[in-house]
């Protein structure tokens, strides 16, 4: 078999990039280890019922959003609607709803925290006018790190005065800022490391300013429930590449990727062997050691060989379903953070119930449900008590905190990384990106260029942050390293057709 470009990995930034290929005419094969797509935000099915097997907030789908404008360029549409409140979040010492918009989220957490209450205000004025100035940057879709001239001249599109105020951020945490602010206080601490855990992979005292700021804003540009499951941009952007004459092969895992004289060797496990001009991998940079072969591998330089061996989070996760008789007012998407401090195994979960109408994930009456965790899949012993005990806590606090959903559980089963690295083939189940601290935003960013020519990344090792809207920044990025085309040179030629 023979292509110009192949992609490995059909998650959301390798399908990204496939569709873009696509639509500009390109031969592309995307070759898949599992018989699904969308990777970490896919879905598996069981009976009635479809579970996403993690992704379940929808970022980025309001107008402008990257989802909205990639769909734009690929003339699909995803159905969706806004959430408000985005979540609920659900403390030892206080419930809190996270309200959409920005003025009365403050007002809110004003109430909750009225001793901090001026360093709230002066906080959040500060977090808004930061995410502010960095959406306009994104806009233009900067590549980060900067690479050549063109990278230079993008960000620079992208700024104005406003933009050298982002400068001192680069040195400073969350925490950093929230001092400065006079906005130190336990429990809203904890409220802020609830929202970066999930989206940052880390905490106030450690997460880069930068992007810290921008994802507490984020949730309040328009936060997204996807009919379906976020599993429908996979789809959609399935349907695209294969109705544009290109091919997915699921079930075909890449075993092993070889320089040949005009680019690269692929091994598939099944023995196929492939030959592409070009290769972009959607896989996480752990796990280039094995996919790449040993000649390849120490090209890579000594920072990407560095991450390649770097630990990051895994995810403990429990899917089933809910008799929605029992359920009130409850919210789409809930927060928990069972004791103060509480970041892993069950101390701090995300829940998301699918929508009443959406007939697509469950049978009427019923609501499928997804349960995410953060855990450390170095401590991870496989035996069921270690997932027991994670079972135990998030139904303890449930209990206590949400009965209606306690109550109404008709089934549940659970996930551990071990079950992470079978369905994503991510080493070790780790998922989620690497923690944005400081080092990490500046030096320790990896590009979609890799050292090897010809040979590109995208996915979540390679754009900071958990979720599919940086995932398809990357994939974007991709394929404009691949082509040398400008993603937004083709919305402007639509929007002039
Ligand atoms: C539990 C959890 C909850 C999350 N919640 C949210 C959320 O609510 N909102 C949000 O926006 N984001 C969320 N995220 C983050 C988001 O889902 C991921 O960051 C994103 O989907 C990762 O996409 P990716 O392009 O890096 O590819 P991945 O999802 O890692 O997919 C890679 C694909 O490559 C395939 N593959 C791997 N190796 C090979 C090989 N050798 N050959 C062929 N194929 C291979 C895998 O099977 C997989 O399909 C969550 C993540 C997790 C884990």
């Amino acid at each position: 078999m023979k292509f110009d470009t192949v992609v490995i990995g059909a998650g959301i930034g390798g399908l990204t990039c496939a569709s873009l290929l696509t639509k500009t005419g390109r031969s592309v094969g995307l070759f898949e280890a599992s018989g699904a797509l969308g990777g970490c935000a896919g879905a598996f099915s069981r009976g009635a019922f479809a579970y996403p097997v993690g992704a379940t907030l929808g970022l980025g789908f309001q107008p402008n959003g990257v989802h909205q404008r990639l769909m734009h360029v690929l003339g699909r549409e995803i159905q969706s609607f806004p959430v408000d409140p985005v979540m609920e979040v659900k403390h030892p010492h206080f419930t809190i709803q996270v309200k959409a918009d920005r003025e009365a989220h403050v007002q809110n957490l004003q109430a909750y925290f009225p001793e901090i209450s001026s360093g709230i205000a002066s906080f959040y004025a500060y977090v808004f006018q930061i995410g502010s100035t960095i959406k306009q940057m994104m806009q233009h879709f900067p590549r980060f790190p900067m690479k050549n001239m063109e990278d230079v001249k993008r960000w620079l599109r992208g700024s104005s005065w406003k933009t050298r105020k982002l400068v001192p951020l680069l040195s400073q945490t969350v925490y950093s800022v929230l001092k400065h602010h006079g906005a130190l206080d336990p429990d809203f601490i904890d409220y802020l490391d609830g929202q970066l855990i999930d989206s940052m992979q880390t905490d106030t005292r450690h997460c880069s300013a930068l992007f810290g700021l921008y994802a507490l804003d984020v949730y309040h540009s328009g936060s997204h429930y996807v009919y379906g499951g976020l599993s429908q941009i996979a789809e959609t952007l399935g349907d695209v590449i294969e109705s544009g004459g290109n091919s997915i092969y699921k079930h075909e895992p890449v075993h092993s990727v070889t320089k040949s004289r005009d680019g690269f060797t692929l091994q598939t496990e099944d023995g196929r062997s492939i030959q592409a001009r070009q290769v972009i991998l959607n896989v996480p940079v752990q796990s280039l050691c094995d996919l790449l072969d040993a000649a390849l591998f120490t090209k890579l330089t000594v920072k990407w060989r560095q991450k390649a061996s770097q630990a990051i989070w895994s995810s403990c996760t429990m899917y089933g379903a809910i008799d929605e008789t029992y359920l009130r007012n409850t919210s789409l998407y809930t927060q928990h953070i069972t004791v103060p401090g509480g970041k892993t195994n069950g101390e701090h979960f995300f829940l998301s119930i699918s929508s009443r109408d959406d007939e697509t994930r469950a049978p009427a009456g019923l609501r499928s449900f997804t349960i995410s965790t953060h855990t450390n899949p170095r401590s991870w012993i496989e035996n069921n008590d270690q997932k027991s005990q994670i079972e135990e806590t998030i139904y303890t606090q449930l209990q206590a905190k949400q009965p209606e959903v306690y109550e109404g559980i008709q089934h549940a089963f659970s996930a551990s990384p071990k079950t992470w690295e079978a369905f994503t083939r991510r080493p070790s189940g780790m998922v989620g990106g690497f923690p944005v601290t400081r080092s990490e935003a500046v030096r320790g960013a990896l590009s979609v260029q890799t050292p090897v020519k010809g040979l590109y990344m995208c996915g979540d090792s390679v754009f900071p942050g958990a979720s599919t809207m940086g995932v398809t920044y990357s994939g974007i990025h991709a394929f404009e390293a691949v082509t040398g085309l400008s993603f937004t040179a083709m919305e402007e030629l639509l929007y002039d057709l």
